[in-house]
């Protein structure tokens, strides 16, 4: 490991475009990228673990951490949940020189750039919005309310793409991943 600092990669997308996906296929492809672990209000979905896939706190706990300005950004997704970037590890890793990526929504990502200039900012777009409604139905890990609201959350992050520095469609997991990686400067493989 070298001690250059590394960049930041800022991942961002509408909804069930598949960002978690294409993370969990980075953290298995590529172990020498670095994840970051969000915190979030929301209760674990089946299968998640804590402290791997989300730091699952409360809302007590969320407030302590906003106060104690330990986040590099947080934000209401969906009108619902908080949800932020703990800033220790991330700068951490960056001056350790490893490369370091984070899965958040656009608000997120607007913070995270005005904070953090240089980092780099892919979108990862769905291949066409019926494809991505169909993804949304398709998971049914949420009922038609928060379907629909995530929804509406949708329309207004594709709307957004031109505000970053690449888009990679997500037509395919692995070639996503792939595109993703080239992007950050590494190699495919
Ligand atoms: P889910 O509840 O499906 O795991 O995530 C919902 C949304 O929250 C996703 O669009 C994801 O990108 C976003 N998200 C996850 N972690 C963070 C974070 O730390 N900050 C922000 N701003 N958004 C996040």
């Amino acid at each position: 490991m070298d001690q250059t600092p590394a960049r930041l990669t800022v991942l961002a997308g509408p909804t069930a475009v598949g960002k978690g996906t294409v993370s969990a296929d980075v953290r298995a492809r590529y172990p020498e990228v670095w994840l970051s672990v969000s915190a979030t209000t929301r209760s674990p979905r089946p299968g998640e673990v804590d402290g791997v896939h989300y730091l699952f706190v409360t809302p007590e706990r969320f407030d302590q951490m906003v106060a104690a300005g330990e986040f590099l950004e947080w934000a209401v997704v969906h009108g619902r949940h908080r949800y932020g970037t703990p800033r220790g590890p991330v700068l951490e890793h960056l001056r350790a020189g490893v490369p370091a990526l984070l899965e958040i929504d656009l608000a997120g990502a607007r913070q995270v750039r005005a904070a953090m200039p240089d980092a780099r900012f892919v979108f990862l777009a769905p291949p066409s919005w019926a494809e991505l409604e169909r993804r949304l139905v398709g998971r049914g890990t949420e009922d038609a309310e928060e379907r629909e609201r995530r929804l509406a959350t949708a329309r207004v992050e594709l709307a957004a793409e031109a505000e970053f520095d690449h888009t990679i469609v997500n037509d395919d997991v692995q070639r996503a991943t792939d595109e993703l990686i080239e992007v950050m400067g590494l190699t495919a493989r």
